[in-house]
């Protein structure tokens, strides 16, 4: 829970701000871009002067998430004010996390920290985190709601695709009443859920095929560990850009002989982004977060500069033994 006192000092900041700079997490996913845009809609509505945006290096929507209403408001990295006199971040866990726009945190007169990562370091001026709630979609309507804004269709939309993004449509552990209570809100604004979970999950282009066979030709299962890897070369074969390997893990971590899951995608500067996930025994959130990393305790990740085989050997290190022993 976020204490009231948190909410109204949040509401008061913002009552004062004229210009607001929204900003989420590098390589945006649907919870993080859609708290931010659906945030950035009802401020603007209100009369606000809003400029959103994510700060990585090469600035581009994530196909799948194209779809999402409102992308007006977004602005390149470059083009976000330096020294905001008021920031508000969705969905980032750390600085880092915000890339290009982390150092901006540093100068903002104040920065309202949205988030629901238990790894979130606190370091806004105001902290509107709950690691309790499925998504930070889930805060973004509180907030919305405490600002006195309503949910039109197309805000409803982009709070729903962050309410599916982050809860797997409902199938992790974090579906609460709660999240289908909102779930039921949102859906009465009249917004099409088969678009939606079309536009998400059920789309690819053609390479990506190619791509998902060539990972899962590589696909190793060792003492409970599956895991694969993604050089970029095999993407640009396709063309296919980083984004669009999102949804690989998911495929992964069905592995029944597995505890864990790791892939290892390698991103256009040839760094080796890690996705991991657990079934529920590990948490590879405290593992990510000692190799640099964050995220939760069913679903992580962390970027690594050396080899495939040094990677994994250092997640594998910090594996429980399958004995029982840690
Ligand atoms: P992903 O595997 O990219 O879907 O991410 C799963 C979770 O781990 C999300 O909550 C992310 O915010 C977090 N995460 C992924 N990569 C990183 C990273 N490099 N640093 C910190 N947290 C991360
Ligand atoms: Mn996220
Ligand atoms: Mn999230």
């Amino acid at each position: 829970m976020i204490p009231e006192p948190a909410w109204r000092r949040a509401l008061d900041l913002i009552g004062k701000a004229d210009e607001i700079a929204l900003a989420c997490h590098v390589s945006p996913d649907g919870d993080a871009l859609g708290s931010m845009l659906a945030t950035g809609a009802v401020l603007r509505a209100q009369g606000k002067r809003v400029v959103a945006s994510f700060g990585d290096r090469q600035f581009d929507v994530p196909r799948l998430l194209r779809f999402l209403p409102g992308q007006d408001l977004l602005v390149p990295p470059a083009d976000f004010p330096a020294e905001p006199e008021l920031m508000i971040t969705f969905d980032s866990s750390t600085p880092d996390r915000l890339g290009l726009l982390g150092p901006n945190t540093a100068k903002a007169h104040e920065v309202i920290v949205v988030d629901h990562h238990l790894s979130n370091t606190g370091f806004g001026t105001l902290s509107l985190i709950d690691p309790h709630v499925a998504a930070t979609a889930v805060l973004a309507e509180q907030l919305i709601y405490r600002l006195g804004g309503s949910l039109d269709r197309d805000i409803a939309t982009c709070l729903y695709a962050g309410l599916v993004t982050d809860t797997g449509s409902f199938r992790h552990a974090s579906t609460t009443p709660e999240v289908h209570q909102m779930a039921a809100r949102l859906v009465a604004t009249g917004l099409r859920t088969d678009e939606i979970a079309r536009e998400l999950w059920d789309r690819s282009p053609f390479g990506y095929l190619k791509v998902l066979a060539a990972a899962l030709e590589r696909v190793s299962l060792e003492d409970g560990l599956v895991w694969t890897y993604v050089p970029r070369v095999d993407r640009a074969a396709y063309g296919l850009p980083y984004t669009e390997l999102e949804g690989l893990i998911d495929i992964v971590r069905r592995t029944d002989e597995a505890e864990v899951a790791v892939v290892l995608k390698e991103d256009d500067q040839g760094a080796w982004q890690a996705s991991s996930r657990s079934k529920g025994a590990v948490d590879v959130g405290s593992i990510c977060s000692v190799l640099g990393g964050g995220g939760h305790h069913n679903a992580a990740g962390f970027t690594s500069h050396v080899s495939v085989e040094d990677t994994i050997a250092a997640f594998r290190a910090l594996l429980p033994s399958r004995d029982g022993e840690t």
